[in-house]
């Protein structure tokens, strides 16, 4: 048997990453002769560390924070997506040439319409926050035609300048960006949480008023149950409530078929590393 195919994931801290867990069971079910492991890059020294990977035969980086600007800069091609966001979660390499993709948004939108079953389409959509993660989701979003994609944030002059660079490059009059104290007159559909106030146990300041009972609320920060803002949709009357754990396998799953030209099943992954919404 030939040696396996290298691969891993690059962040600092690196231990809590789940992909080298998702990869190897891809790479089982898919039979693909690979290793996947978890790189804790120091500080500053991002190139030297992938040089290294790619000196030793490495074939494909997925990469987390601190360095998904990093990734971006080291790339010789950028994806729409990863132009877009500024930012690359996966690299792949052949020979001189390095392609980066940002698959966090596309994740997003697969694990929204095809495993949570709604679709975006004329939907009027709220996004919460104007950092990494909303800078990656609006481009798929906005693929997905929605009435409207409204990007509100606590720092207002951070939320315009996301969408003004956005208008710059082409995106649609459906974008439209603000402050929290714009919310509340017109419910959404869908409501996504790319704040990271679910990680200090923080509630956005969201009016109940911002959610349709029928629609969705998705926190994508993963692994932490009901959050705070997933309890304030649910106190709203909100009936589906998800976290981010099937954009984080759905981002991955598209990362693997990029290198491997095969796509995983997801369904069994995202049901093996959720935690109850409780
Ligand atoms: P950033 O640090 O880039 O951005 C943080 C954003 O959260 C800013 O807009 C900030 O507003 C806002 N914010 C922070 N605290 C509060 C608060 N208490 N109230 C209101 N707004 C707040 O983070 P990222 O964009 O990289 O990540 C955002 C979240 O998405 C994280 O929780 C991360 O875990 C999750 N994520 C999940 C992924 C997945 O696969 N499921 C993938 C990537 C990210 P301000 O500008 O005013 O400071």
């Amino acid at each position: 048997m030939t040696s396996p195919d290298r691969y891993a994931v690059i962040g600092n801290p690196i231990s809590q990453s789940k992909s080298p867990l998702i990869h190897m069971a891809f790479a089982q079910e898919s039979r693909q002769n690979l290793v996947y492991t978890a790189i804790e890059g120091p500080l500053g020294q991002f190139a030297a560390t992938v040089d290294a990977f790619r000196a030793e035969g490495g074939k494909g980086l997925n990469v987390t924070l601190p360095f998904k600007l990093d990734a971006c800069a080291y790339a010789t091609e950028l994806s729409e997506d990863a132009r877009a966001a500024g930012a690359a979660n996966a690299l792949k390499f052949e020979g001189d040439r390095v392609q980066a993709q940002n698959f966090d948004g596309v994740g997003l939108v697969r694990d929204i319409t095809h495993n949570l079953g709604q679709a975006l389409q004329g939907k009027r959509v709220l996004l919460l926050g104007a950092g990494g993660a909303s800078r990656g989701a609006i481009l798929p979003i906005l693929h997905q035609a929605p009435a409207c994609l409204f990007v509100a944030n606590r720092t207002v002059a951070k939320a315009s300048a996301l969408v003004q660079s956005f208008h710059a490059n082409g995106a649609p009059a459906t974008l439209q960006g603000g402050g929290f104290d714009e919310l509340g007159r017109d419910a959404f559909d869908v409501i996504i949480n790319a704040t990271s106030a679910s990680l200090s146990a923080a509630t956005p300041p969201l009016p109940a008023s911002a959610f349709a009972a029928d629609g969705l609320a998705y926190d994508m920060v993963y692994g932490k149950g009901l959050t705070p803002f997933l309890q304030l949709a649910r106190q709203a009357g909100v009936r589906q409530l998800a976290d981010g754990v099937g954009m984080l396998v759905e981002q991955a799953a598209e990362a693997f078929a990029w290198w491997r030209g095969v796509r995983p099943e997801t369904r069994a992954m995202i049901a093996r590393i959720s935690v109850p919404l409780v």
